[in-house]
């Protein structure tokens, strides 16, 4: 996410580092900086400006305390400030109603469809919702079908009226279905052209005044740059709508639709989608963002991951396992899975402080533990719950199995042996013991 960018700021901002002071040519120096790397991420003009003469301003007006290097001190103004463009705050959505009617909006090919059954997912899921999806596309059947295959997918119900080629009427009969079958939200998917067009707009905002919805959702690529903000001001004007949802950050983006879009609409973003399937979706938190745009990683989204994955029953169990040494390569597959859950391990990596940028370039793909999954299968059942049976000769077939070399299943070996001595300490209290054999 945002890799340019990030590169350039951090470029930028250590332009500073090793001078003792701020000081107006300094400071001057590394805002220009700032400002053409925010340039290049597409930012808009007005708005690059604006944020540094306010990052200069602030340096400026300093006094550099004895305890942070210029450097850092212009860190953190550029965090501060790159938070409260992109929103201050994190904003939830409005759920009050009965049902709380949740519109889309934005252009064909946004991810309109796609975050509608995000969206209905993670109420379902995080907010013990009951959604109901309504299909308003009334002009092409394939995207009532697709959002179909999507309801199917997370097991929500969708309303849809092939029949019926008034928008209008479709959104209030799925209102009306809703409340008749106790859905407490209705999210309701539009029709969009691939650009902004008189139909369209009168359409949605025929939708809009019928149905008067608690929350109007913009949803737009955060590929499209400077366009998305242009056409987010388009849908505003006309809809005054209540947030907005950035797709496609999982992509090659410059970021400057993220970092644009509230200053121009005035509105936040409330939600980010960050790849196809269903799970690909993350509450937007201004300053998190900034912290990912800075390189500094992002290690509360990733607790909270590895904390919606973690499944106490099965970690009662491992540790049952590991004190009565009978910790084994099943288990450890199973350890491996609970990691991928989490998500997409690039992704994952990005939130690691530093390790997007010591990482950068290297092939990461989510096939990460393939070879070590395909190492574990080539071993019999026997061979997985008792490791310390496999000698010369077992290894040689494992690796002829999985189509690994052999160093490669000793490499496993020696990390599963490492591990399992390093939980043992861990469970054992011995966090002392531990200390010790880390430090020698
Ligand atoms: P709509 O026309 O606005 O309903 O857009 P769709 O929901 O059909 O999405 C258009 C395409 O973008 C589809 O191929 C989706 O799979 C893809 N897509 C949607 N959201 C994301 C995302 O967050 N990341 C990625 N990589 N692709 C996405």
């Amino acid at each position: 996410m945002f890799d340019n960018l990030s590169d350039k700021l951090d470029k930028a901002l250590h332009v500073l580092k090793g001078h003792g002071q701020i000081t107006e040519i300094n400071v001057a120096e590394t805002t220009k900086e700032v400002r053409r790397a925010l340039l290049d991420a597409d930012v808009n003009f007005k708005i690059a400006k604006e944020f540094t003469n306010r990052v200069k301003e602030k340096a400026l007006g300093q006094n550099v305390l004895n305890t942070l290097q210029p450097s850092q001190l212009m860190v953190k103004i550029v965090k501060d400030e790159l938070t409260q463009l992109m929103g201050g705050e994190s904003e939830g959505i409005d759920l009050s109603g009965n049902p709380s009617v949740i519109l889309m909006s934005g252009l064909q090919g946004s991810g309109k469809t796609t975050f509608s059954g995000k969206l209905a997912n993670f109420l379902k899921t995080k907010k013990s919702k009951n959604p109901l999806l309504v299909a308003c596309d009334v002009y092409r059947p394939a995207a009532i079908d697709q959002l179909h295959v999507v309801g199917e997918q997370i097991n929500v119900p969708v309303f849809s009226d092939r029949e019926n080629k008034d928008p209008v009427a479709i959104a209030k009969a799925g209102i009306a279905k809703a409340k008749a079958e106790g859905n407490n939200v209705v999210i309701i998917d539009t029709a969009g052209r691939l650009a902004v067009d008189e139909k369209m707009m009168n359409e949605i905002s025929d939708i809009h005044k019928a149905i008067k919805p608690q929350e109007t959702l913009f949803v737009v690529d955060s590929m499209t740059g400077q366009d998305a903000v242009n056409t987010a001001k388009a849908f505003n004007d006309l809809l005054n709508f209540d947030g907005v949802i950035l797709t496609k950050l999982d992509g090659d983006t410059r970021g400057g639709a993220a970092i644009s879009i509230k200053s121009v609409v005035n509105k936040p973003i409330k939600f980010i989608g960050t790849g196809e399937k269903m799970e690909a979706i993350d509450v937007f938190y201004p300053s998190r963002m900034a912290d990912r745009i800075l390189g500094m990683g992002d290690v509360v989204s990733l607790v909270e991951r590895a904390q919606e994955q973690f499944d106490e029953e099965e970690a009662r169990k491992i540790q049952k396992k590991i004190a009565k040494n009978k910790f084994g390569f099943d288990d450890f597959l199973g350890q491996i899975q609970q990691i991928k859950k989490m998500g997409n391990m690039k992704d994952l990596m990005g939130m690691i402080p530093g390790a997007g940028k010591a990482l950068k370039g290297m092939d990461i793909d989510d096939d990460a533990f393939k070879h070590i999954e395909a190492i574990i299968y080539s071993m019999t059942p026997d061979e997985r719950s008792n490791p310390s049976k496999l000698n010369a000769s077992r290894k040689k077939r494992i690796a002829k199995g999985s189509g690994r070399e052999v160093q490669e299943v000793n490499q496993l070996l020696k990390q599963f042996n490492q591990m399992s001595k390093m939980m043992k300490m861990m469970q054992g209290g011995g966090g002392k013991k531990m200390m010790q054999m880390m430090s020698g």
